[in-house]
């Protein structure tokens, strides 16, 4: 188990040349014309046809032998708990399983799985440091998880989100697992997170397990979170005129997860569309969960929305990353000088009946990942969950 990601020591240089297809994460641009991305110290630092690039003193040549390189996934909606243990299927390796999946970056929903999870208001606060400090010190496979985010209680007050503010925690848990249930009391504690940049979200729909409760379109309209959390349900989706309501009297972010009901998240999906809106649209899986970790899961939306939404497969790559950056405020998922460099390089599977790899997937196929990396450093070559590339890259130079 890759316990222990590798970190860059000494400045490093990583050209990938050869690119087949550019896939830039921004919906107003998805493709980009070139063939070559260099990327310095873990940062993009130039995009463009190769004779135009600077590429002398690499210290890692990739070459990508004309596959697709898109932004690292990210998945909006995780439930880590400690490490890359899971209690909920009692699984272990499970974030690095997801980056044979793509995924180079994962939001918490909330450490809500934690066994015993206090419930009080100081030991709340303790375990959300602990969460955000445990995670950013160790990187499953290298995977960035933005851990750290309390479920609210009743008794909290204005001064519990100063304290966390200033502790590091930047995320609420899904406002609805805690005791907070009610539009009034999420309204204000959520306008308390806003006041000290954290951000927020809401499980939306019935209840995953039980415990767990309903949050109707009333909910969440009032408790105006960031995110709209699982708005296609978590499995159990609000009625489809409720999620017409909560696409049409906010602005806030879409999210579809993977655990939830595909019906309402391709409903979503259309009405979004309908709107102009989708640059609200948004990836989670909600894993793990009751029907366990998918690794693929972020693809399988893809794919799915891509395929049964009727959406170009670039774009619903955007759903996957650009978009996600944007509303979170990531420095990841788009291909833009300046960027994190978290790279997912793909190609159509063998024996999909697609002409390339967009068309693979708008027929519902998954790609094939043949490399990951992140902050410009190799991290995993050809995937061992998804199906297998066409074509992969090749490290050529370097280490
Ligand atoms: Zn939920």
């Amino acid at each position: 188990m890759a316990h222990e990601a590798p970190q860059a020591s000494g400045p490093s240089k990583l050209v990938i040349r050869n690119i087949g297809l550019l896939l830039s994460g921004a919906l107003e641009r998805p493709i980009l014309d070139a063939d070559t991305i260099v990327a310095e110290n873990g940062r993009i630092s130039a995009i463009g046809r190769r004779k135009d690039v600077d590429t002398e003193g690499a210290t890692t040549v990739v070459d990508a032998h004309g596959t697709t390189v898109a932004p690292g996934l990210i998945d909006s909606h995780v439930h880590p708990v400690a490490g890359d243990w899971t209690p909920r299927q009692n699984q272990i390796g499970w974030i690095d399983s997801f980056l044979h999946g793509g995924v180079t970056t994962m939001i918490s929903a909330g450490e809500v799985h934690m066994p015993g999870r206090p419930r009080d208001v100081v030991g709340l606060k303790a375990m959300a440091i602990f969460a955000q400090r445990s995670f950013w010190t160790l990187r499953p496979g290298g995977v960035k998880v933005h851990a750290g985010a309390p479920v609210i209680e009743c008794e909290m007050v204005e001064d519990d989100f100063r304290e966390l503010a200033a502790a590091g925690v930047k995320l609420l848990g899904e406002v609805g697992l805690g005791g907070v249930k009610d539009g009034p009391t999420a309204r204000k504690m959520v306008g308390w997170a806003r006041k000290y940049g954290i951000q927020s979200t809401i499980h939306t729909g019935g209840p995953s397990i039980p415990g767990s409760g309903l949050i109707d379109k009333d909910v969440v309209l009032e408790a105006d979170t960031d995110v709209i959390g699982h708005i296609n349900g978590g499995h159990t989706a609000l009625p489809d005129d409720q999620i017409r309501c909560i696409c049409e009297g906010c602005k806030r972010g879409l999210e579809l997860v993977h655990n939830g009901n595909e019906r309402s998240a391709l409903f979503t999906l259309r009405t979004a569309r309908e709107m102009g809106d989708l640059n609200r649209i948004i990836l989670g899986t909600d894993s793990p969960a009751g029907s366990g970790v998918q690794p693929l899961g972020i693809l399988r939306m893809v794919s799915l929305l891509s395929s049964l939404g009727e959406v170009p497969a670039e774009i619903a790559f955007c759903f996957a990353t650009g978009n996600t950056a944007r509303m979170r405020a990531l420095d990841c998922g788009l291909i833009e000088v300046g960027r994190a460099a978290d790279f997912v390089i793909m190609d159509m599977a063998q024996h999909s009946s697609g002409k390339n790899i967009l068309h693979s997937v708008r027929l519902g196929d998954l790609p094939g990942i043949g490399m990951t990396i992140i902050d410009g450093i190799v991290r995993t070559q050809r995937s061992r969950n998804t199906p297998p590339a066409g074509k992969v890259p090749e490290i050529v130079s370097g280490h």
